[in-house]
């Protein structure tokens, strides 16, 4: 999948091809493939799913070798759970999926999937396994039909279709000027953080991954936006059990999680439900009074507006 972590001068080069000789979509998907740092062990086996639980294991990383990011990092996501990992600005929330997807190596320590070292089987399987929601989805500069069947290269145009009215944005794609035809990404038409980010979800539902990664983002979407796409989410992959993860900015969309994963500074300070952390009058605790103020001057600031 195309991610923003990927290294700038890789996007550098795609963003030029594209505007050389506006690269087939085909040839596009290849490029991504291909210029992904990872690489097989010889011995390297098709991941098994049995559930789908994700172990980080006394994991290290920095990006540059003064500034660690995790020094020792563990927890354990239940199979067919949905799990929350909160915390405040920087502390490596997302960063957990890179490694987990692995754009990045741990240092040392390791992560496990059903058991299985993630770096020790194959890649394709690792991440055919794993859906991913990001923060900010990236559109090619293709139609909106392309775009979302990015998520599974062999899904015809009714499946296409039937993943989008399931992530609640047919209606606004038959709206456009060429519906399911029309250009986005690059020079195409502008579309919304939200709109793009329910594209995102058609196309992980195209996928329909036993493990999914959502990123939420951080002030792309109004509350209101923010609720709708998650009942969206929650009606269009969690129909099933899967193993979903979710990392939040936002705390009042984590309550209903089976689990709560909070970090500072990159380890975990605090995990339980949402009553379990309440009462501990921890970090948890105190983020929630500071967005309960945030929201409250915001209201006031409103209501002040419209009187
Ligand atoms: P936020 O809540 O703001 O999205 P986060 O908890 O998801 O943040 P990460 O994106 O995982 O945090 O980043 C953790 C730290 O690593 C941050 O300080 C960030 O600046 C740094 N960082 C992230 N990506 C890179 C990168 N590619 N190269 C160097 N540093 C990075």
């Amino acid at each position: 999948i195309f991610q923003l972590s990927l290294p700038l001068n890789f996007l550098g080069t795609i963003y030029r091809e594209m505007r050389q000789n506006l690269l087939d979509m085909e040839v596009l998907y290849k490029l991504v493939e291909e210029n992904t740092p990872a690489k097989d062990a010889e011995d390297a086996q098709p991941l098994t799913l049995n559930g789908g639980s994700i172990r980080f294991d006394n994991v290290a990383f920095a990006y540059h070798p003064d500034r660690p990011i995790f020094r020792n990092l563990s927890f354990t996501v239940p199979a067919g759970k949905k799990v929350a990992i909160v915390g405040p600005s920087g502390c490596g929330k997302s960063t957990v999926f890179r490694l987990l997807y692995r754009f990045y190596e741990p240092s040392s320590g390791r992560i496990f999937i059903d058991g299985q070292d993630v770096t020790r089987v194959q890649l394709e399987s690792l991440r055919r396994n794993i859906g991913v929601v990001p923060q900010d989805t990236p559109l090619f500069h293709a139609d909106i039909m392309h775009n979302v069947r990015y998520g599974r290269l062999d899904a015809t145009d009714e499946e296409v279709v039937e993943a989008a009215r399931k992530a609640n944005v047919d209606k606004t794609i038959e709206r456009l000027p060429a519906g399911y035809g029309t250009m986005v990404g690059e020079r195409g038409l502008m579309i919304s953080g939200g709109e793009k980010q329910r594209l995102a979800v058609a196309r992980v539902m195209l996928k329909d991954p036993p493990i999914l990664f959502f990123d939420e983002a951080t002030s792309a979407l109004d509350a209101h936006t923010e609720s709708e796409l998650m009942k969206n989410i929650n009606t269009a992959l969690l129909d099933k059990a899967r193993t979903s993860i979710f990392i939040a900015h936002r705390l009042r969309t984590v309550v209903e999680s089976d689990l709560i994963i909070v970090l500072r500074e990159g380890e975990v300070v605090e995990q339980g439900t949402h009553d379990e952390l309440m009462k501990l009058r921890g970090l948890y605790y105190s983020m929630w009074q500071q967005q309960a103020s945030l929201e409250k001057i915001e209201e006031e600031g409103e209501e002040a507006l419209e009187g």
